[in-house]
């Protein structure tokens, strides 16, 4: 059986799921949701999605009635997942949300909470996650073929473009580069450590209060720390280019990544030599994987269920509140490492 999506919020990102999807072996797009009605339209004929499954932001609720869509996938601006997440949870289908998943903790656990009692499936679109030379080095550092590890290093961003886009909305963005680049990084340092961070600092720096207003931040410097006493040194911009790495360092190897988070090709070596898994389109391995965890209850190596996501959205605010007070916080996260 294949996994009926219907896909929320017809933009860029959107495009690129579409097109992947049509090389997946387990889900198919079977529904549209846009405010457009040319959209629906055009992406109805191009993915042959009937009339009766394409909706709008006001409609959307009566996916519930139809029988042809089996999860939603949520690919609008941040501020709108957690609404969205919960309408479609009440209506039964399962949610995949993209990243973040929300815009603050209290969003999160309410999505989270909304999916479990409808009792639908909240996964969060973790595209990194299937990539399969990520997967060589995770397997690698879960193995203990890295030794204890002692150091990550993520940066991750660009220089962004367009001023008035959403992404530099803090209505629409909840943040600036760090919710929406630099949660790589963050989420990276979780699963190539393979640790929970109990601490965090940061600092702030930004070059213009014109292109980035109050509560978008341009970048952001972090540090993690884990119980083993590895320490995570990140950054998170967008106001600088080419910034795409990852770094791995333990007492018996290293891996590195660049780029580590682009839709690939994703290049890297390891201190045993260059990382040569064949390149699929990210989105393509994410939705099948998605499928065989919706349909088949499949547990995917590193976990990108809702409370996944909600974890970084502990360590974002952390972050954020590191860089409002300059000291150190402390983060207990409500689950460990898996
Ligand atoms: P986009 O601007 O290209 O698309 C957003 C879509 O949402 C547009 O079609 C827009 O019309 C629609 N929309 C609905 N309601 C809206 C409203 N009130 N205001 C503005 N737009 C509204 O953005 P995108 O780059 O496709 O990003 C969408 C989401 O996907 C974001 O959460 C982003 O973080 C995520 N994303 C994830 C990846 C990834 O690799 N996983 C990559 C890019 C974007």
């Amino acid at each position: 059986p294949m996994l009926r999506v219907a896909l929320m919020g017809l933009g860029n990102y959107a495009s690129r799921v579409a097109k992947a999807m049509q090389d997946c072996k387990f889900a198919k797009i079977t529904g549209l949701i846009s405010g457009t009605p040319e959209k629906l339209r055009d992406w109805g004929s191009t993915y042959d999605v009937p009339e009766k499954n394409r909706y709008n932001y006001s409609n959307f609720d009566q996916i519930k009635n139809n029988p042809d869509i089996d999860a939603v996938y949520i690919i609008t601006p941040n501020a709108l997942h957690h609404s969205q997440t919960i309408r479609v949870a009440k209506a039964g289908k399962h949610v995949i949300c993209e990243k973040p998943m929300a815009v603050s903790v209290e969003e999160g656990k309410e999505m989270v909470d909304a999916c479990k009692k409808a009792n639908v499936h909240l996964l969060i679109g973790y595209r990194m996650h299937f990539e399969p030379k990520t997967l060589e080095i995770h397997r690698m550092r879960a193995n203990d073929e890295l030794g204890a590890i002692n150091f990550f290093q993520g940066q991750c961003g660009f220089k962004i473009g367009n001023p008035n886009q959403w992404r530099l909305n803090k209505d629409l963005a909840g943040g600036g580069s760090l919710m929406d680049i630099g949660i790589y990084a963050v989420n990276g340092a979780r699963y190539m450590v393979g640790e929970e961070p109990i601490w965090v600092t940061a600092q702030e720096i930004k070059t213009s209060r014109e292109k980035f207003k109050e509560g978008v931040d341009e970048t952001i410097l972090f540090q993690l720390g884990f119980p083993s006493g590895a320490v995570a040194s990140c950054l998170s911009t967008y106001n600088m280019n080419f910034l795409d790495r990852f770094f791995l360092s333990g007492d018996r190897g290293f891996a590195e990544l660049q780029p580590a988070t682009g839709y690939g090709p994703i290049q890297g070596r390891t201190s045993k030599g260059p990382l040569t898994q064949a390149h699929t389109e990210h989105q393509t391995l994410q939705m099948d994987a998605m499928a065989q965890i919706i349909l088949k209850d499949h547990k995917p190596t590193i976990a990108v269920d809702g409370e996944e996501g909600l974890k970084d959205l502990y360590i974002l605010e952390a972050i954020y509140n590191a860089c409002k007070t300059g000291a150190r916080q402390e983060i207990l996260l409500p689950q460990p490492h898996k």
